[in-house]
C-alpha cells in the first residue's frame, strides 16, 4: 500500500510534468496529451480508481450494521451501552475541543494571513449550522431502509443499536437471528480482506489520478497557511494522540502510530472517513486489539462525529481569514468557533470536502464573510486528504481507550507486531 502511494504520486506528478497547461502547442504535442490523458488517466487509472473507491463505499453500510448488530449482541449486559457511549462520545469531543484550540493556538502564533492581501474570485454558498436540538431529531430514522439507501451513518447506527438490544432481549429467536448475523458478518469481514488484497492498486490509482491535476503553484501562494494546517495535523497525530494513549491506557503509542499506517494511507487517498471504515474497523478489530463489541460502535460513530483534523483546518482557516479581512476576533469569538466547529462535526458525514461546508458554519457564527473560503479552497484537496488521516486516527484511539477500559481489549494482538498481516 505505501508502494501504490508513493508510486501513484509520484505518476500522477510526472504525468502533470508531461501534460503542460497552456496555449501555445504545437499540434503532435497537443495530440500527445489529449491520447495521454483520454487514454491512460481517463480511459484506465480513473477507472480503476473509481471503481476501488464505490466497492469500499459499497460495504460500508452492510458492514456497519451487521457488525454493529453483532457487537450489541455479544455485549452480555446491554445496560453498558449507554456507558460505553458516553464514554467514546465525550472523548471524541474533548479531542475535537483539544484540536482545534491547538490550531487557534498556533495560527495566532504564526500569523498566516498577515500582509495577504488577495482578490475573492469565486463566491461560496453557506449553509446554516444546525441547532444540537435538530441534530437529535434527525438521528432517529423514520424510515431505516431510506437510511441505508443514503447512507445515513448515525440512523444505521441507531437502529443497529436498538436491532441488537431487541435481539438480546427476545429469547431463542433472538439466539437465532444474532447466529445468522454472527455468520453475515464472517462473510462481510472476508469481503473487506479480498478488497484489501487489490488496495495497493487502488491507492496508486487514485493517487495517480489525483496528481495529474494538483497544482502546486496555489499551494506556494498560500503556503503559510497551508504549512499551518499541515504542522498542526501532524503534530495532533504524532503528539496529542500519543500522549493522551499514553496517558489514558498506559499502552506504548509508537506501536498504535505504526498500525495505523494502512489505514492512514487509505484515508489520505480517499479523502473521505466513511469509505475507510471498512478498512478502520479491521485495523481496529484485528491489528489493534479492540474487540468487535466496541470497534462496530466506536468506529463507525467517530467517523461521522469525530473530526479533529476538519476541525484543526477550521481554526487555522478562521484564524487566516480574520487576518486577511482585517478583522479582530475577540476571545467569546474564538470560543464560540470552537464550539461551533466540535458541535458541527457531529450532523456531518466524512466525506470529501465536508470541512469546508464546516468552516462556512463557523464563519457565519463570528460573522467573518464566507466568501474568504474562496480564498483557501484551491489547496484544500491535499489538506482534505491529510486531515482525513488524522481523523480517522482519532476514531481508532478513542476505541482503543474505550475497549481498554471496558476490558474489551485484547492486550496481546495489540502487542503483536503481526497481527493481521497475514490476510489470504
Ligand atoms: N474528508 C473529511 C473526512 O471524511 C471531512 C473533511 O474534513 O472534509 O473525514
Amino acid at each position: 500500500i505505501v508502494i501504490g502511494m508513493i508510486s501513484g504520486i509520484l505518476l500522477g506528478t510526472f504525468l502533470q510534468w508531461l501534460m503542460p497547461a497552456g496555449k501555445d502547442k504545437t499540434f503532435e504535442l497537443y495530440f500527445f496529451q489529449l491520447s495521454l490523458q483520454g487514454f491512460l488517466v481517463d480511459g484506465v487509472l480513473e477507472v480503476i480508481g473509481q471503481v476501488f473507491m464505490a466497492s469500499l463505499r459499497m460495504l460500508v453500510v452492510p458492514l456497519v450494521f451487521v457488525s454493529l448488530v453483532c457487537g450489541v449482541c455479544s455485549l452480555k449486559d446491554t445496560t453498558k451501552l449507554g456507558r460505553i457511549g458516553g464514554k467514546a462520545i465525550g472523548l471524541y469531543l474533548a479531542t475535537t475541543a483539544i484540536a482545534i484550540s491547538l490550531a487557534i493556538f498556533v495560527a495566532l502564533l504564526v500569523g498566516p494571513g498577515e500582509g495577504v492581501n488577495m482578490p475573492t474570485s469565486s463566491s461560496f454558498e453557506s449553509r446554516e449550522a444546525p441547532s444540537l436540538a435538530q441534530v437529535l431529531i434527525q438521528m432517529f430514522p423514520t424510515n431505516p431502509f431510506a437510511s441505508f439507501a443514503e447512507g445515513n451513518m448515525l440512523q444505521v447506527i441507531i437502529f443497529a443499536l436498538l436491532f441488537g438490544v431487541a435481539i438480546a432481549l427476545s429469547g431463542k429467536s433472538g439466539e437465532r437471528v444474532a447466529t445468522l448475523f454472527e455468520d453475515l458478518s464472517v462473510v462481510i469481514m472476508r469481503l473487506v480482506t479480498i478488497l484489501m488484497n487489490i488496495a495497493p492498486y487502488g491507492v496508486f490509482a487514485l493517487l495517480a489520478t489525483l496528481f495529474t491535476t494538483t497544482s502546486f503553484e496555489t499551494i506556494e501562494n498560500l503556503a503559510w497557511y497551508f504549512g499551518v494546517v499541515f504542522f498542526v495535523l501532524i503534530a495532533h497525530a504524532l503528539l496529542t494522540y500519543p500522549i493522551i494513549l499514553k496517558l489514558l491506557t498506559g499502552l506504548n503509542p509508537l506501536i498504535f502510530i505504526k498500525k495505523m499506517r494502512d489505514a492512514a494511507i487509505f484515508a489520505f487517498s480517499t479523502a473521505s472517513s466513511n469509505a475507510t471504515i471498512p478498512v478502520t474497523l479491521e485495523t481496529a478489530t484485528k491489528k489493534l486489539g479492540v474487540k468487535n463489541s466496541i470497534g462496530s460502535f466506536t468506529v463507525p460513530l467517530g467517523a461521522t462525529i469525530n473530526m479533529d483534523g476538519t476541525a484543526i483546518m477550521q481554526g487555522v482557516a478562521t484564524v487566516f481569514i480574520a487576518q486577511v479581512f482585517n478583522q479582530d476576533l475577540t476571545l467569546t469569538d474564538y470560543i464560540t468557533v470552537v464550539l461551533t466547529a466540535t458541535l458541527a462535526s457531529i450532523g456531518t458525514a466524512g466525506v470529501p470536502g465536508v470541512g469546508l461546508i464546516m468552516l462556512a458554519m463557523v464563519l457565519d457564527q463570528v460573522g467573518l464573510p464566507v466568501e474568504g473560503i474562496a480564498l483557501i479552497i484551491g489547496v484544500d484537496r491535499l489538506l482534505d486528504m491529510t486531515r482525513t488521516a488524522v481523523n480517522v486516527t482519532g476514531d481508532s484511539m478513542v476505541s482503543v481507550i474505550v475497549a481498554k477500559s471496558e476490558n474489551q481489549f485484547d492486550e496481546e494482538m495489540y502487542l503483536d507486531p503481526n497481527a493481521g498481516q497475514n490476510i489470504e
